[in-house]
């Protein structure tokens, strides 16, 4: 299954992603991980893409795109596949995107983009908190740790990410709309676009995002 999951932060990409994995294997890919996982192995890439960080600055495209890369040419990436959740991001990744999967000779099966009003994501980020190690996210009222504070996972420190603060979430929603939304009509030309209502029970979106698919 290789897939991609396109929609405004807090629709639950994340949570499909990780379903995805669990019942086909496809392997979730998201930049976020990406970085996080080659900063600390402390890669060239990742020390370059942590300089950028660190002046609060975003990584370039260039950057992104090759670790994106790096990890779709993996043994069991090739073998399982992959959910890209929250990339590409703007209609210029998805375009090198496109040239780089075909250099590589791997064809998408869909891109799921989910949907839900700006009100239903402000509802559901107020309150979420995240891992500071492994990147699994909670949520204060609706998926809570089973002990305060600390990721039932790997046991690290949680936190609302300065992504999940209310003067942000309208920001983020902002830069969605101008520049990721143009990436589902770019989609929409390829003939792999699926529109999902996100704003529905997370197995009715599961069935929505897998039907009509094999492998
Ligand atoms: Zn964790």
């Amino acid at each position: 299954m290789r897939m991609i999951l396109v929609g405004p932060p807090g629709v639950g990409k994340g949570t499909q992603a990780a379903l995805l994995e669990q019942r086909t294997g496809a392997k979730p890919l998201s930049s976020g991980v990406i970085f996080r996982s080659e900063i600390e192995a402390e890669t060239d890439l990742g020390q370059l893409a942590k300089s950028y960080i660190d002046r609060g600055e975003l990584v370039p495209n260039g950057i992104t795109i090759q670790m994106m890369v790096k990890r779709l040419r993996a043994p069991e990436i090739r073998a399982k596949g992959f959910v890209l959740d929250g990339f590409p991001r703007t209609v210029r990744q998805a375009e090198a995107l496109d040239e780089e999967l075909a250099k590589e000779d791997i064809r998408l099966h869909r891109v799921a983009s989910l949907e839900v009003s700006d009100e239903v994501v402000v509802a559901r980020l107020g309150g979420r908190i995240g891992c500071t190690k492994c990147g699994e996210i909670y949520h204060q009222v609706t998926k809570p740790p089973k002990r305060e504070g600390l990721c039932d996972k790997c046991n690290s420190p949680l936190f609302v990410r300065k992504d999940d603060q209310p003067e942000t979430i309208r920001e983020r929603l902002r830069v969605f709309h101008e520049q990721t939304a143009p990436v589902v009509d770019y989609y929409e030309a390829s003939g792999l676009l699926k529109r999902i209502n996100g704003d529905q029970p997370t197995e009715t979106v599961y069935s929505e995002i897998v039907a009509g698919l094999t492998g």
